[in-house]
Protein backbone atom coordinates (compact mmCIF):
# COMPACT_ATOMS: atom_id res chain seq x y z
CA UNK A 1 0.00 0.00 0.00
CA UNK A 2 1.28 3.36 -0.21
CA UNK A 3 1.71 5.97 2.20
CA UNK A 4 0.40 9.72 1.68
CA UNK A 5 3.19 11.63 2.77
CA UNK A 6 2.26 13.78 5.66
CA UNK A 7 0.44 17.22 5.43
CA UNK A 8 2.69 20.19 5.54
CA UNK A 9 1.34 21.42 8.66
CA UNK A 10 2.10 18.03 10.66
CA UNK A 11 5.08 17.76 9.35
CA UNK A 12 6.27 21.18 10.47
CA UNK A 13 4.75 20.60 13.49
CA UNK A 14 5.83 17.23 14.18
CA UNK A 15 9.40 18.84 13.40
CA UNK A 16 9.08 21.94 15.94
CA UNK A 17 7.94 18.92 18.26
CA UNK A 18 11.14 17.15 17.93
CA UNK A 19 13.20 20.22 18.02
CA UNK A 20 11.78 21.50 21.31
CA UNK A 21 11.84 18.20 23.39
CA UNK A 22 15.28 17.67 21.55
CA UNK A 23 16.06 20.56 24.00
CA UNK A 24 14.92 19.24 27.17
CA UNK A 25 17.47 18.15 29.28
CA UNK A 26 14.74 16.41 31.33
CA UNK A 27 14.07 13.76 29.11
CA UNK A 28 17.33 12.26 28.54
CA UNK A 29 20.76 12.51 30.31
CA UNK A 30 23.63 14.35 28.20
CA UNK A 31 25.32 10.99 28.75
CA UNK A 32 23.26 10.18 25.21
CA UNK A 33 24.75 12.41 22.06
CA UNK A 34 22.56 13.33 20.02
CA UNK A 35 24.03 12.13 16.72
CA UNK A 36 21.45 11.67 14.07
CA UNK A 37 24.11 11.16 10.95
CA UNK A 38 26.64 8.02 11.40
CA UNK A 39 25.22 6.72 14.81
CA UNK A 40 21.87 4.32 12.77
CA UNK A 41 24.27 2.73 10.62
CA UNK A 42 27.09 2.16 13.12
CA UNK A 43 25.08 0.99 16.11
CA UNK A 44 23.01 -0.78 13.78
CA UNK A 45 26.21 -2.44 12.48
CA UNK A 46 27.52 -2.99 16.20
CA UNK A 47 24.52 -4.77 16.95
CA UNK A 48 23.49 -7.47 14.51
CA UNK A 49 23.61 -10.98 15.72
CA UNK A 50 23.34 -9.41 19.32
CA UNK A 51 19.80 -10.70 19.78
CA UNK A 52 18.22 -14.02 19.31
CA UNK A 53 15.24 -15.47 19.01
CA UNK A 54 15.94 -16.85 22.53
CA UNK A 55 15.61 -13.18 23.79
CA UNK A 56 12.18 -12.59 22.48
CA UNK A 57 9.53 -13.05 24.95
CA UNK A 58 8.79 -16.39 25.97
CA UNK A 59 5.43 -17.10 27.77
CA UNK A 60 6.40 -17.25 32.00
CA UNK A 61 4.59 -20.02 32.42
CA UNK A 62 7.34 -22.36 31.84
CA UNK A 63 9.27 -20.58 34.43
CA UNK A 64 6.96 -20.45 37.19
CA UNK A 65 6.03 -24.27 36.83
CA UNK A 66 9.79 -25.43 36.52
CA UNK A 67 11.05 -22.40 39.75
CA UNK A 68 8.10 -22.45 42.74
CA UNK A 69 10.29 -19.41 43.94
CA UNK A 70 9.17 -17.10 40.97
CA UNK A 71 5.94 -17.22 42.34
CA UNK A 72 7.02 -16.79 45.77
CA UNK A 73 8.98 -13.43 44.72
CA UNK A 74 5.97 -12.25 42.56
CA UNK A 75 3.46 -12.66 45.81
CA UNK A 76 6.00 -10.55 47.30
CA UNK A 77 6.10 -7.75 45.55
CA UNK A 78 6.58 -4.25 47.00
CA UNK A 79 3.91 -2.48 45.20
CA UNK A 80 4.14 0.79 46.72
CA UNK A 81 7.68 1.12 45.43
CA UNK A 82 8.73 -1.75 43.25
CA UNK A 83 12.73 -2.06 42.37
CA UNK A 84 13.52 -2.70 38.60
CA UNK A 85 13.55 -6.34 39.28
CA UNK A 86 10.15 -6.89 40.66
CA UNK A 87 9.41 -4.41 37.78
CA UNK A 88 10.96 -6.90 35.25
CA UNK A 89 9.02 -9.54 36.98
CA UNK A 90 5.84 -8.14 36.74
CA UNK A 91 6.48 -7.48 33.06
CA UNK A 92 7.11 -10.84 32.06
CA UNK A 93 4.21 -12.30 33.94
CA UNK A 94 1.90 -9.81 32.00
CA UNK A 95 3.57 -10.45 28.82
CA UNK A 96 3.22 -14.14 29.01
CA UNK A 97 -0.97 -13.73 29.02
CA UNK A 98 -0.83 -11.33 26.17
CA UNK A 99 1.52 -14.44 24.21
CA UNK A 100 -1.26 -16.74 25.68
CA UNK A 101 -3.60 -15.33 23.72
CA UNK A 102 -1.38 -14.82 20.50
CA UNK A 103 2.13 -16.55 20.59
CA UNK A 104 4.89 -14.91 18.40
CA UNK A 105 4.71 -14.85 14.71
CA UNK A 106 6.91 -17.95 13.92
CA UNK A 107 10.00 -16.19 12.26
CA UNK A 108 13.17 -15.87 13.80
CA UNK A 109 14.37 -13.53 11.45
CA UNK A 110 11.13 -11.10 11.69
CA UNK A 111 11.80 -11.36 15.28
CA UNK A 112 15.75 -10.98 15.06
CA UNK A 113 15.13 -7.66 13.40
CA UNK A 114 12.36 -6.23 15.38
CA UNK A 115 14.62 -6.81 18.24
CA UNK A 116 17.46 -4.83 16.91
CA UNK A 117 15.42 -1.73 15.76
CA UNK A 118 13.52 -1.61 18.96
CA UNK A 119 17.17 -2.12 21.40
CA UNK A 120 18.10 1.07 19.33
CA UNK A 121 15.60 2.86 19.79
CA UNK A 122 15.27 1.68 23.19
CA UNK A 123 19.31 2.70 23.84
CA UNK A 124 17.85 6.24 23.49
CA UNK A 125 15.71 6.22 26.15
CA UNK A 126 16.84 6.95 30.12
CA UNK A 127 16.24 3.46 30.63
CA UNK A 128 18.68 1.99 27.96
CA UNK A 129 19.60 -0.30 30.96
CA UNK A 130 16.40 -2.78 30.95
CA UNK A 131 16.67 -5.77 29.17
CA UNK A 132 14.26 -5.15 26.34
CA UNK A 133 12.35 -7.50 24.44
CA UNK A 134 10.75 -7.21 21.13
CA UNK A 135 8.23 -9.16 19.41
CA UNK A 136 5.76 -9.76 16.64
CA UNK A 137 2.35 -11.92 17.66
CA UNK A 138 0.27 -13.11 15.23
CA UNK A 139 -2.62 -11.02 15.42
CA UNK A 140 -4.76 -9.56 12.61
CA UNK A 141 -5.55 -7.17 14.62
CA UNK A 142 -3.87 -3.84 14.04
CA UNK A 143 -2.08 -2.62 17.56
CA UNK A 144 0.59 -2.56 20.29
CA UNK A 145 1.27 -3.54 23.75
CA UNK A 146 3.84 -2.41 26.55
CA UNK A 147 4.47 -4.16 29.96
CA UNK A 148 6.81 -2.81 32.66
CA UNK A 149 10.34 -3.36 32.23
CA UNK A 150 10.85 -3.26 28.88
CA UNK A 151 8.55 -5.57 26.96
CA UNK A 152 6.68 -4.66 24.02
CA UNK A 153 5.12 -6.37 21.14
CA UNK A 154 3.24 -5.56 17.78
CA UNK A 155 0.46 -7.59 15.88
CA UNK A 156 1.10 -8.69 12.31
CA UNK A 157 -1.38 -6.70 11.40
CA UNK A 158 -0.35 -3.69 12.15
CA UNK A 159 4.00 -4.72 11.56
CA UNK A 160 1.92 -5.30 7.78
CA UNK A 161 1.02 -1.70 7.33
CA UNK A 162 4.55 -0.85 7.59
CA UNK A 163 6.29 0.92 4.87
CA UNK A 164 9.67 1.76 6.28
CA UNK A 165 11.66 0.76 9.43
CA UNK A 166 11.52 4.41 10.24
CA UNK A 167 7.51 3.92 10.72
CA UNK A 168 8.40 0.79 12.75
CA UNK A 169 11.04 2.83 14.61
CA UNK A 170 7.87 5.20 15.60
CA UNK A 171 5.78 2.58 16.90
CA UNK A 172 8.08 1.08 18.96
CA UNK A 173 9.64 4.38 20.25
CA UNK A 174 5.51 5.06 21.34
CA UNK A 175 5.73 2.07 23.28
CA UNK A 176 9.29 2.24 24.70
CA UNK A 177 8.06 5.76 25.91
CA UNK A 178 4.92 4.21 27.63
CA UNK A 179 7.72 1.55 29.51
CA UNK A 180 10.09 4.59 30.18
CA UNK A 181 7.09 6.83 31.80
CA UNK A 182 5.94 3.52 33.60
CA UNK A 183 2.20 4.44 32.69
CA UNK A 184 1.32 0.86 32.85
CA UNK A 185 3.05 -0.06 35.83
CA UNK A 186 1.68 3.11 37.69
CA UNK A 187 -1.79 2.02 36.75
CA UNK A 188 -0.75 -1.44 38.24
CA UNK A 189 0.47 -0.22 41.40
CA UNK A 190 -2.78 1.53 41.96
CA UNK A 191 -4.91 -1.83 41.44
CA UNK A 192 -2.68 -3.23 43.93
CA UNK A 193 -2.56 -0.84 46.21
CA UNK A 194 -6.30 -0.53 46.31
CA UNK A 195 -6.74 -4.28 46.97
CA UNK A 196 -4.23 -4.42 49.32
CA UNK A 197 -6.95 -2.28 51.62
CA UNK A 198 -9.09 -3.79 50.82
CA UNK A 199 -9.91 -6.63 53.25
CA UNK A 200 -11.56 -9.44 50.95
CA UNK A 201 -8.73 -9.62 48.88
CA UNK A 202 -6.04 -9.54 51.62
CA UNK A 203 -8.14 -12.50 54.08
CA UNK A 204 -9.48 -14.44 51.81
CA UNK A 205 -7.43 -14.24 48.81
CA UNK A 206 -4.15 -13.90 50.20
CA UNK A 207 -1.31 -12.01 48.78
CA UNK A 208 -0.75 -14.16 45.86
CA UNK A 209 -3.81 -13.51 44.53
CA UNK A 210 -3.07 -9.10 44.95
CA UNK A 211 -0.39 -9.79 42.62
CA UNK A 212 -2.06 -12.11 39.79
CA UNK A 213 -4.89 -9.10 40.17
CA UNK A 214 -2.70 -6.49 39.59
CA UNK A 215 -1.10 -8.72 36.78
CA UNK A 216 -4.19 -9.52 35.01
CA UNK A 217 -5.27 -5.47 35.21
CA UNK A 218 -2.09 -5.16 33.64
CA UNK A 219 -2.50 -7.60 30.70
CA UNK A 220 -5.70 -5.91 30.17
CA UNK A 221 -4.42 -2.14 30.54
CA UNK A 222 -1.54 -3.17 28.22
CA UNK A 223 -4.22 -4.13 25.15
CA UNK A 224 -7.04 -1.44 26.51
CA UNK A 225 -6.86 2.07 27.65
CA UNK A 226 -4.36 4.26 29.15
CA UNK A 227 -5.43 8.06 29.37
CA UNK A 228 -5.59 10.04 26.92
CA UNK A 229 -2.40 11.94 28.25
CA UNK A 230 -0.60 9.03 28.54
CA UNK A 231 -0.97 8.57 24.66
CA UNK A 232 -0.03 11.92 23.29
CA UNK A 233 3.20 11.60 25.81
CA UNK A 234 4.36 8.69 24.05
CA UNK A 235 3.67 9.86 20.96
CA UNK A 236 5.88 13.12 21.36
CA UNK A 237 8.40 10.91 23.34
CA UNK A 238 8.19 7.95 20.75
CA UNK A 239 9.05 10.55 18.06
CA UNK A 240 12.23 12.55 20.18
CA UNK A 241 13.89 8.48 20.99
CA UNK A 242 13.05 7.32 17.37
CA UNK A 243 14.54 10.93 15.57
CA UNK A 244 17.38 10.44 18.03
CA UNK A 245 18.29 6.80 16.71
CA UNK A 246 18.88 8.82 13.34
CA UNK A 247 15.38 7.61 11.91
CA UNK A 248 13.32 10.11 9.87
CA UNK A 249 11.23 11.80 12.06
CA UNK A 250 7.95 11.66 10.49
CA UNK A 251 7.90 7.58 11.24
CA UNK A 252 5.07 7.66 13.88
CA UNK A 253 3.18 10.46 12.44
CA UNK A 254 3.12 8.49 8.73
CA UNK A 255 1.67 5.35 10.77
CA UNK A 256 -0.45 7.67 12.30
CA UNK A 257 -2.15 8.82 9.15
CA UNK A 258 -2.18 5.41 7.31
CA UNK A 259 -4.46 4.21 10.63
CA UNK A 260 -6.37 7.54 10.33
CA UNK A 261 -7.63 7.11 6.47
CA UNK A 262 -8.36 3.39 7.17
CA UNK A 263 -12.43 3.28 7.35
CA UNK A 264 -14.02 2.98 10.62
CA UNK A 265 -15.81 -0.31 9.98
CA UNK A 266 -12.42 -2.07 9.17
CA UNK A 267 -12.44 -4.49 11.91
CA UNK A 268 -8.38 -4.72 12.25
CA UNK A 269 -8.62 -0.82 13.84
CA UNK A 270 -11.85 -1.41 16.05
CA UNK A 271 -9.98 -1.94 18.92
CA UNK A 272 -7.52 0.42 18.52
CA UNK A 273 -10.04 3.08 17.93
CA UNK A 274 -11.65 1.88 21.04
CA UNK A 275 -8.70 2.29 23.22
CA UNK A 276 -6.24 4.94 21.52
CA UNK A 277 -7.78 8.54 21.07
CA UNK A 278 -8.28 8.71 17.30
CA UNK A 279 -5.38 9.31 14.79
CA UNK A 280 -6.49 12.47 13.45
CA UNK A 281 -6.16 13.60 17.15
CA UNK A 282 -2.93 12.32 18.12
CA UNK A 283 -1.78 14.08 15.11
CA UNK A 284 -3.11 17.54 15.95
CA UNK A 285 -1.68 17.03 19.32
CA UNK A 286 1.72 15.23 18.18
CA UNK A 287 2.08 18.92 16.21
CA UNK A 288 0.58 20.92 18.87
CA UNK A 289 3.42 20.43 21.31
CA UNK A 290 5.69 22.31 19.04
CA UNK A 291 6.03 26.10 20.54
CA UNK A 292 8.25 28.68 18.65
CA UNK A 293 11.27 26.41 17.99
CA UNK A 294 12.18 25.90 14.56
CA UNK A 295 13.52 22.74 12.78
CA UNK A 296 16.50 21.68 14.11
CA UNK A 297 16.14 17.79 12.95
CA UNK A 298 16.71 16.51 9.54
CA UNK A 299 18.77 14.23 7.28
CA UNK A 300 16.84 11.23 9.20
CA UNK A 301 16.49 8.13 7.84
CA UNK A 302 13.63 6.52 6.30
CA UNK A 303 15.23 3.05 4.89
CA UNK A 304 12.05 1.55 2.88
CA UNK A 305 14.35 -1.45 1.95
CA UNK A 306 15.55 -2.51 4.94
CA UNK A 307 11.88 -3.20 6.96
CA UNK A 308 11.67 -6.96 7.44
CA UNK A 309 9.81 -8.38 4.20
CA UNK A 310 7.14 -10.76 6.13
CA UNK A 311 5.89 -13.62 4.53
ZN1 LIG B 1 -0.02 3.85 23.59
Amino acid sequence: MTLKSPRPSVKQGVRQTIALLLCLPLLHGSAIALDLKGALKDAIKAKTGVATPAETPTSPSNDTAAAPSAQDKLAAIHWKNPSQEEEIMVGRQVTGSILGAAPLVKDAGLQQYVNQVGRWVASQSERADLPWRFGVIDSSDINAFAAPGGYVLLTRGLYQRLTSEAQLAGVLGHEIAHVVQKHQLKVMQKQALLDAGSSFVKEKLGKNALTQRAVSTGAEISARNLDKSAEYEADSMGTVLAARAGYDAYGLAEVLQTLASAKPQDSQMALLFQTHPHPDDRLAQLSLMSGEQMDTVSGGKTLESRLYPLK
